[in-house]
């Protein structure tokens, strides 16, 4: 699962706008201006202080990247994020061909092979002009192994280090052991960075980056909370478009100011009677990574037909523990480490069937969803693997009616509007049946 950061978030805004005007709605928010103005700035700065020294480290989005607040000058850049980003602004077919030229397989996650398409082409037709080259690669291999084969390619090609966490999968909550051998792992990743850049670590400054990741978690949290409002105060695309810097600011003070103004706004359009689907009859729930190429377009046609995918396990996960729908805090009274690993299953894709269905009927119940989409994609086996049995089971012990849709989080040559709309369109039936 990743990331990120689709459409600019101005263009969202004016489309979902449109749909809202349609409505009598109202428009752009506040929190979507500053998110595109802190996302523009967070890419300006990862070049500029790339450009003037510092060490620059690409993460897999699970990767705790906390621990780089502990050095003076190393910052990290987030592919998977910039992938989704491309794939917003509509170039990800450009960069998956360049890849698919190079012989990649059109088979292999799209975020992947944007990305690859854009390294190996200096970053041109990229929205934020690529990522600064690399001085080290760290990936993990619970969301899925071919990250850990992605990055090995500038491993191999650009002759980088590559740092893997091996973090196990998770068909239970995790164990105290598990959590002991991925915290040595995270020790080792921060002997690595201090031979490498030559930087010296200071753990009191990682204290800091994690309590404001968790304070960001609790404001994130409140806000996707707005979902049990009836009609909801937000949708998932809302929170796919607001979980941007999540990735790519995880740790700063930003993020955490960033979150309480958008918990404010959202607050205060609710309590004025303003809601994105104001005729809501059919409240969902989506399951998988987000539709980067389509956000526009679903929402404003589900919304045309009383629609509002007001959930998504792709966004209610973060901030939370495997299995679990609810905040996990930080405990300022531990090891910040210990957090950071503990965390490391957040992600749906390393969590067995038993978990996902438990955080899953625990959202369904809470926010009083009508029915389930499930987005069977293209590109992530990892969190596609086991839907059908999600879906069985959701049906089946929970009542519910659910739909299996086919598309490609980042490649839109793998997505059919129609086909995907005919589907939608019965199944919206089916919950005005039951
Ligand atoms: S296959 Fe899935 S988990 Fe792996 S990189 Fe692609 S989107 Fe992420």
């Amino acid at each position: 699962m990743d990331g990120v950061f689709p459409m600019s978030d101005h263009e969202h805004n004016n489309i979902t706008e449109n749909n809202r005007e349609k409505n009598n709605k109202p428009g752009k928010t506040e929190a979507g201006k500053r998110l595109s103005s802190l996302m523009a700035k967070s890419y300006m700065d990862l070049h500029h202080k790339a450009a003037e020294g510092a060490f620059v480290i690409w993460v897999a989005i699970v990767v705790p990247v906390e621990i780089f607040y502990g050095f003076d000058n190393v910052i990290f850049a987030v592919p998977e994020s910039h992938a989704a980003m491309s794939a917003g602004k509509r170039v990800s077919p450009l960069q998956c061909e360049k890849a698919e030229q190079m012989g990649y397989s059109p088979d292999v996650c799209s975020y992947a092979r944007i990305d690859v398409g854009t390294a190996f082409d200096e970053g041109r037709d990229s929205p934020t002009s690529g990522l600064p080259h690399p001085d080290l690669l760290v990936s993990n291999n619970n969301n899925c192994s071919l990250l850990v084969k992605w990055f090995d390619i500038y491993h191999r090609e650009w002759n980088v280090p590559h740092f893997t966490l091996d973090v196990p999968f998770c068909y239970r909550p995790q164990q105290n052991e598990e959590r002991r051998y991925i915290k040595e792992q995270i020790n080792d990743l921060i002997h690595t960075i201090e031979q490498l850049s030559g930087q010296k670590y200071h753990p009191e400054r990682v204290v800091e980056a994690v309590k404001n990741s968790s304070n960001a978690y609790a404001y994130w949290k409140k806000f996707l909370g707005y979902a049990a409002h009836y009609p909801s105060g937000i949708t998932a695309f809302d929170s796919f478009v607001q979980m941007a810097p999540i990735l790519t600011s995880r740790g700063s003070k930003e993020l955490v100011e960033h979150y309480k103004f958008l918990v404010e706004e959202t607050s205060q359009r609710v309590r004025k009677g303003i809601f994105p689907v104001p005729h809501e009859s059919y409240r969902l729930l989506w399951d998988n990574i987000a539709p980067w190429h389509q956000l526009s377009k679903m929402s404003g046609r589900l919304a045309e037909l009383g629609g509002n995918i007001i959930a998504a396990s792709y966004t209610y996960c973060l901030g939370s523990l495997e299995g679990e729908f609810d905040y996990f805090p930080y405990d300022e009274n531990t090891d910040p480490l210990d957090y950071l690993a503990r965390l490391q299953n957040f992600s749906v894709c390393p969590q067995g069937l038993e978990l996902r269905y438990q955080a899953m009927s625990e959202a369904i119940q809470r926010l009083g969803i009508d029915g389930v989409i499930f987005a069977s994609n293209r590109s992530c086996k990892a969190y596609s693997l086991m839907q059908m049995d999600l879906q069985s089971r959701i049906s089946h012990q929970l009542d519910i009616p659910t739909v299996m849709i086919d598309v490609d989080h980042a490649d839109p040559r793998k997505y059919n509007e129609e086909t995907a709309f005919t589907r939608i369109g019965a199944f919206l039936e089916s919950i005005e049946k039951k």
